[in-house]
């Protein structure tokens, strides 16, 4: 089995080796040290130097995001949230279940978000945006140098779901004056599932989560971000895939994050070049490094099912509306050019049967 999914991926083997190990008791100091570390590589990696917090929290993605949105707004908060797919209709859900007024952008299938798009929401009654800064469900990257501008003007919190943009696509926390930034461990980290970060600007941690008190216990803020002063979380964090983190995050420094966003771009440039020269079709919004949606309608799902059970390659596919139209193919984690080279001949083998 190949994986060309968005996560988990392929993982790198020194992760293998890492995962393979037996666990360690972590309230020590040598597990602080670990999570300090953790904390200084990843905020490098984001770029986020100006005094911002990290929470490292026991959860998926989508635990993340809802433990972003209820430490930092409440029932007195309107928010923007940007829905072109499943993961942004997902913000609205969870502003849905905790009661914080919000409004959608909602886009219709393969429709760009633009500046004018955002304009007839100009003015000062919202107090926050939330935007997966790639939609996972269609592929679709967004403009960031244009949100944050929007968010700067309309005096919005900048809230920033970066889990499958995060080490593909251009990401500056600072730049681009983001309040919350959420990464999750199974995507471009290609590790196990089970570690998210969430990234909060002191400005937003001052203004709000300080003062907020959430009708959680295991997701309030105001205790991780306590406890990370001795290197510590309040829970039993996933140990292993901490571990993984710190064996990863010195990978990149080591390599540069620059770099490795280059190659997932060229993997992903190169790949769509020779779909395009094979005669497939993908959309003609900006994509995001991370995957190429593979437009197959009404095959999509037929696609999938056979690289699947004749070739032993594994592609994302899409649930819901898109289900029979696309099919994604993931560029994270251990796959090579080789790797992406058998796909397309096995695409080409499956398509002329269809
Ligand atoms: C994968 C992903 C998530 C997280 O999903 P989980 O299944 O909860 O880990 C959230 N947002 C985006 C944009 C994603 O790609």
């Amino acid at each position: 089995m190949k994986l060309f999914t968005v996560g988990p991926v392929e993982m790198y083997p020194e992760t293998l080796q890492t995962a393979s190990q037996q666990l360690p008791y972590f309230r020590t100091p040598e597990f602080s040290k670990i999570m300090y570390e953790n904390k200084k590589m990843f905020q490098e990696s984001i770029h986020a130097v100006k005094d911002s917090e990290t929470i490292f929290l026991t959860a998926s993605g989508t635990g993340a995001m809802e433990a972003g949105l209820i430490n930092c707004f409440t029932a007195g908060d309107r928010l923007l949230v940007i829905n072109g797919g499943s993961f942004g209709n997902r913000f609205a859900q969870i502003c849905a279940v905790h009661h914080i007024p919000y409004e959608e952008v909602s886009l219709a299938r393969g429709e760009v978000l633009t500046a004018e798009k955002l304009e007839k929401f100009d003015g000062t009654k919202y107090t926050g945006l939330l935007v997966n800064l790639h939609e996972t469900s269609t592929g679709q990257l967004y403009d960031i140098k244009m949100l944050a501008e929007y968010c700067k003007k309309n005096h919005l919190y900048f809230v920033v779901d970066a889990i499958s943009a995060y080490g593909a696509d251009e990401l500056d926390f600072d730049k681009y004056g983001i309040d919350v930034l959420i990464v999750s461990s199974q995507k471009a980290l290609a590790l196990s599932p089970g570690i998210s970060m969430v990234e909060i600007s002191k400005r937003i941690y001052e203004e709000r989560v300080i003062g907020i008190q959430p009708e959680t216990l295991y997701f309030d803020f105001k205790a991780y971000i306590s406890d990370m002063e001795r290197g510590q979380t309040p829970f039993t964090p996933a140990v292993g895939t901490i571990l993984e983190l710190h064996q990863r995050l010195e990978q990149i420094q080591e390599e540069g994050m620059e770099k490795i966003r280059e190659n997932v771009r060229d993997m992903a440039k190169r790949f769509r070049r020779e779909l395009v020269n094979r005669g497939f079709r993908i959309p003609i919004y900006t994509l995001s490094n991370a995957l190429t949606p593979v437009i197959l309608e009404p095959y999509a799902k037929n696609m999938y099912e056979r690289l699947k059970q004749e070739y032993g390659l594994v592609v994302t596919p899409n649930g819901g509306d898109l289900a029979d139209v696309l099919i994604r193919v993931g560029h994270l984690g251990n796959v090579s050019w080789e790797d992406y080279e058998e796909l397309i001949c096995s695409m080409e083998q499956i398509k002329v049967t269809l």
